[in-house]
């Protein structure tokens, strides 16, 4: 038996997300899919939202792959395999390099350091979400397709007229998302490198609304002119830093959605209150580590 993340889906929609998944490249299809009454239990290469873990049964002849994740056309291994990145290379006509992480997300960046083990010797890949396309850089910009369902979610919200400010935009994804629907964005990151990716995205995306802007989030509201309708604040590490910035760049009755690391439910909910705020809603994103859950929570400032 071999442990791997699953999703589990009525049965009765099991075909169409197991097409779904094998499309996206994400279903593990060295393992048996599993049925748990009128369930379909369908193993998945990496977490994603709504995973968890389950044990399965391997596919006879079919050896199971290495851990890994995908983005775009990378594999991102979590051991220094080369064995095994060849393998997951030859699995999947899609992928064109295998990586290993040398180290966790870390610095200012929030970038990681990857040796390459496999295929083409490039950190740079396209991925397609919900009809956008997104060129990344892994080793130069922050990205992760796991915010997908926060991007659209916040999409939903947003109305015609709406001013945005996405303080830590990193290449775009949630900006460039948003501007189907805003009336004009402001997309800022410290990362000289994230906005060199950021232009290039809102150009393949033929997005007319967005302002990349390199800076420092702790001086957009001495430099920025507008009050802003909505305020996306994508630093779960250290967004409570920015928290007061974020309220000084909203204007009354707008929205922050503000992303965070928690040990407890209503970690933040006072610290938002003295601010002059109201936790409308909080929700886990994903876990994140044994006792921490990365959470967002839906701000409303308060009106005069
Ligand atoms: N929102 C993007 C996304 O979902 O892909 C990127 C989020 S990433 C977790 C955080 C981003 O904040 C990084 O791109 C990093 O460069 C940027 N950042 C970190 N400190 C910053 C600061 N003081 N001012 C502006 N951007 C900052």
């Amino acid at each position: 038996m071999v442990e791997q993340w699953c999703i589990r889906v009525p049965s009765r929609q099991g075909e169409e997300t197991r097409q779904a998944l094998l499309r996206e490249g994400a279903l593990d299809t060295s393992l048996k899919v599993l049925h748990d009454g009128d369930m379909l239990i369908l193993p998945v290469l990496s977490e994603r939202e709504g995973a968890v873990r389950y044990e399965f049964e391997s596919h006879p002849g079919r050896e199971p792959l290495p851990r890994h994740e995908l983005v775009g056309g990378i594999a991102i291994l979590q051991e220094d395999d080369v064995t095994g990145a060849a393998k997951i290379l030859a699995s999947r006509p899609s992928l064109h390099t295998a990586v290993y992480a040398k180290g966790e997300v870390s610095g200012e960046y929030r970038t990681r350091e990857f040796a390459i083990l496999a295929g083409t010797p490039t950190t740079r890949t396209q991925i397609t979400e919900h009809g956008h396309r997104f060129t990344v850089d892994l080793a130069g910009a922050y990205f992760s397709a796991r915010l997908s369902t926060e991007r659209q979610r916040i999409l939903a919200h947003v109305e015609e007229d709406e001013m945005i400010l996405d303080m830590f935009a990193g290449v775009g994804p949630f900006a460039i998302t948003l501007a189907a629907k805003a009336v004009f964005i402001v997309a800022s990151d410290i990362n000289p490198q994230a906005i060199v990716l950021m232009l290039e995205n809102i150009a393949q995306n033929r997005v007319k609304n967005v302002l990349p802007m390199l800076a420092d989030a702790r001086r957009l509201a001495e430099i920025l002119p507008w009050k802003f309708d909505r305020i996306v604040m994508n630093l779960p590490l250290a967004g409570t830093e920015f928290l007061q910035e974020a309220f000084r760049l909203c204007r009354p009755g707008g929205m922050i959605h503000f992303y965070s690391v928690v040990s407890a439910k209503g970690e933040h909910t006072h610290r938002v209150q003295e601010l002059g705020g109201v936790v409308l809603f909080e929700r886990e994103v994903r876990s994140y580590s044994p006792g921490h859950w990365h959470v967002v929570y839906d701000v409303q400032v308060e009106k005069e």
